[in-house]
């Protein structure tokens, strides 16, 4: 493989390790508070459920969904799906990702700017990512056709900023989940923290991802940015 005399790959296994830390974290982080019954013994969808209704969203049908930790909020159909890891379990942790698809629903309602745009580059980046490598590869293979070659780059930096703009619609959605949960209808106090902690892991998980999809293009632009044609 050409892996071996290619030290740029590093930068693909640092972001592999990165992405590996954040996804164990929150694991870990997930299953501890998981095993914490909430004290009010809600159950992940009556939260859901009761904070839709507690915000004045009516329009929005809470459903289970199989899986783990798959839990979203989908803005199309109106839907908030819970994996059933949070739909029937009355913890800690399931409460807090509950609330925080709800901070979606919420962000939907208000038409959160971040989250509008989000939305509107979801088809531009999937096109990027798809057809970003095999641009490269083709521009290379045309006796290195640098144009081409630019463009694949550019293509697969769509993907990161998808991944940038990301970020503040995921840290607001848990900012709004603390907040309601903080009025104390569904936690007490003493849990408080311990959601901001799963949720704060969650986050980092988007992050790492976007972190990772840099190092990838930073190793495309070390790679193929220059002409470096020299045969
Ligand atoms: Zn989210």
């Amino acid at each position: 493989m050409f892996y071996y005399y290619d030290p740029t790959f590093l930068l693909v296994i640092i972001g592999l390790l990165i992405s590996g830390a954040a996804s164990a974290y929150v694991n870990s982080t997930f299953n501890k508070f998981d095993k914490i019954r909430s004290a009010k013994n809600v159950t992940g969808t009556a939260a859901a459920q009761f904070i839709l209704s507690d915000s004045g969203i009516t329009d929005v049908v809470v459903q289970p969904i199989s899986g783990r930790m798959t839990d979203n909020y989908n803005a199309q159909n109106k839907t908030l799906n819970l994996s059933e890891s949070t739909a029937n379990s009355p913890s800690v942790a399931a409460i807090g990702v509950a609330a925080h698809e709800c901070g979606h629903a919420v962000q939907d309602q208000v038409d959160y700017l971040p989250m509008r745009i989000r939305h509107a580059i979801v088809p531009i980046a999937n096109i990027g990512s798809t057809i970003s490598i095999p641009l490269i590869l083709i521009g290379v293979l045309i006796s290195w056709n640098q144009t081409l070659i630019n463009i694949g780059i550019f293509a697969f930096s769509l993907a990161l900023l998808f991944q940038l703009v990301t970020l503040p619609v995921e840290f607001d959605a848990s900012r709004r989940a603390v907040k309601i949960l903080a009025a104390g209808d569904l936690l007490t106090p003493e849990e408080v923290p311990m959601v901001k902690k799963v949720l704060f892991a969650a986050a980092l998980t988007y992050v790492a991802a976007a972190l990772s999809t840099f190092l990838q293009l930073l190793r495309l632009v070390i790679l193929f940015g220059g002409n470096r044609r020299n045969d």
